[in-house]
């Protein structure tokens, strides 16, 4: 340890590398609740060489290595639970390829949503990728590592569905191709017809190997975006509203919402859809299927269409939608966590009465959404809480009513999404024994020194 700031510092040059405690406090932490904890060093590499020489000194010292995108996956995922190195990937951010006919992007492990989303608008103005909501800094690689969802969620599924290739630094430091590109020039495939080794990485929040490059798939960008808004005070006809939805195979993203403010939002739950046209003939017509629809609610008056006024289109229609950020920070004091357990659309009603109740008991501001994942198969429902970081009973709440959140979705059949530590044990013990076991087979196979990012679905 004593030399690994010169060893890093000959890797990537002495600016890049730190041990400076302005510097360490910040990769301590995210905005989450995970008490922070401290790097040894922070390193920030820009090719795939520096990363595979910051492996290798890692695996030979034996010490701790965390890969982190943008750091707000918000469930401490990249807090270096027992010190050593937080690799920060931002660095190595460049587009290498975008294949207009095939429909796939190929980005470095620390490219984040924001550029390639610039990049394509500018570039390939027909092609657009599933965009999540989080701030445009968070990483492709990162999002797709923790299974996350984005815009194109309800018609192809998560983000790590709509990989079409990886670049792997294994711990031992070497260099892994996954996908179609590990016998081709081309990155249209990340399994199919081989084995599909991609699971041996995405998932697994970094302690099986680092991402190096991502490849995604590419899917068409109409010209024209539009939104409706259906709102009901029935929870309880919610899946029936998405199951008719998703029926349609019109709309490009479904997410349901309910919160507090402003009171006209109060009690009432609003079914979010996009519908999106080359022409106004083709939104018009896929407007009128997604009414008719809906329209046994409409008869029996047990919900509408909200007029959604233009003023307010634009908010709702940007990517990411930035009020999911403002809401983040209501409480102005830099602390948001959401468990967002993936669980069945049926279970809506139980899921937003438990957001109510929960914000009650603990006195917090809440927002619950749901985003429907490939055409109804499931969702992931977010129970969010924003809190202040300088209240510590504020934070002592949230930390309650998160913990019960866990508890309920895993006896409701739910299981994490990107779950905290605690809830990685959690969802350890109630598996199946032969899968906890092939998956520490896979980890002490893979990772035998046990340094990538660990605390990590460690199977005891
Ligand atoms: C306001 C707000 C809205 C959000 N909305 C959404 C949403 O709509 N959809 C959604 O999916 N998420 C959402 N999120 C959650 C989160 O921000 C995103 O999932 C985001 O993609 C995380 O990216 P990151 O770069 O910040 O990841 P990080 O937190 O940096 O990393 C996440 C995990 O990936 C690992 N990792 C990072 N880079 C690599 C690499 N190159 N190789 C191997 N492992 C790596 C890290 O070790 C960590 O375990 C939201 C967050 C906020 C704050």
């Amino acid at each position: 340890m004593k030399d690994m700031f010169g060893a890093l510092a000959e890797v990537v040059g002495e600016s890049y590398v730190s041990n400076q405690p302005e510097e360490t406090y910040f990769y301590a932490r995210d905005p989450g609740l995970m008490p922070p904890r401290e790097p040894d060093y922070v390193v920030v590499p820009k090719t795939v060489e520096e990363v595979q020489k910051i492996v290798k000194l890692a695996a030979k010292e034996k010490i701790p290595l965390v890969p982190m995108g943008a750091g707000m996956a918000l469930t401490g995922l990249i807090i270096p639970l027992k010190g050593g190195i937080v690799m920060d990937m931002k660095r190595m951010n460049r587009i290498l390829e975008v294949n207009e006919r095939a429909r796939y992007a190929l980005v470095e492990g620390g490219t984040s949503q924001g550029l390639l989303k610039s990049y394509l608008e500018k570039n390939h103005p027909r092609l657009r990728h599933s965009i999540p909501d989080s701030p445009a800094t968070a990483t492709i690689a990162s999002n797709v590592m923790i299974h996350g969802q984005g815009r194109l969620t309800q018609q192809y599924g998560f983000n790590s569905d709509m990989v079409s290739g990886l670049e792997v630094v294994l711990p031992s430091g070497e260099i892994c191709k996954i996908g179609s590109c590990a016998v081709s020039p081309h990155w249209f495939s990340k399994g199919a017809p081989f084995p599909d080794l991609s699971g041996l990485f995405l998932g697994w929040f970094g302690a099986t190997g680092i991402i190096t490059k991502v490849a995604v798939k590419l899917y068409p960008r109409k010209k024209m975006r539009d939104v409706e808004i259906f709102v009901t005070d029935r929870e309880d006809l919610v899946p029936e509203i998405v199951f008719e939805l998703t029926h349609t195979e019109m709309v490009e993203d479904i997410n349901v919402f309910s919160q507090p403010r402003p009171m006209i939002f109060k009690d009432n739950h609003h079914t979010t859809l996009f519908i999106t046209g080359d022409t106004d003939e083709e939104l018009e017509f896929k407007r009128k299927l997604v009414w008719h629809s809906l329209d046994r609610f409409i008869k029996s008056k047990d919900g509408g269409f909200m007029g959604v006024p233009p003023v307010l289109k634009p908010t709702i229609l940007d990517s990411p939608q930035r009020s999911v950020c403002r809401f983040a920070d209501v409480k102005r004091g830099g602390g948001f966590e959401y468990s967002g357990p993936i669980i069945l659309v049926e279970k809506y009603p139980e899921c937003a009465r438990k957001t109510m109740e929960l914000a009650t008991k603990y006195d917090l501001a809440y927002s619950a959404m749901a985003r429907i994942i490939g055409r109804g198969h499931c969702m992931m429902f977010g129970f969010a809480f924003t809190f202040n970081r300088a209240d510590s009973d504020m934070m002592e709440r949230t930390r309650k009513a998160l913990h019960e959140v866990s508890e309920y979705a895993l006896s409701a059949g739910g299981v994490f999404w990107k779950p905290t530590v605690n809830e990685q044990r959690m969802a350890l013990a109630k598996m199946d024994p032969h899968t906890r076991n092939l998956m520490k087979m896979i980890k002490e196979n893979l990772d035998p020194h046990g340094i990538m990012n660990p605390g990590n679905w460690e199977v005891a």
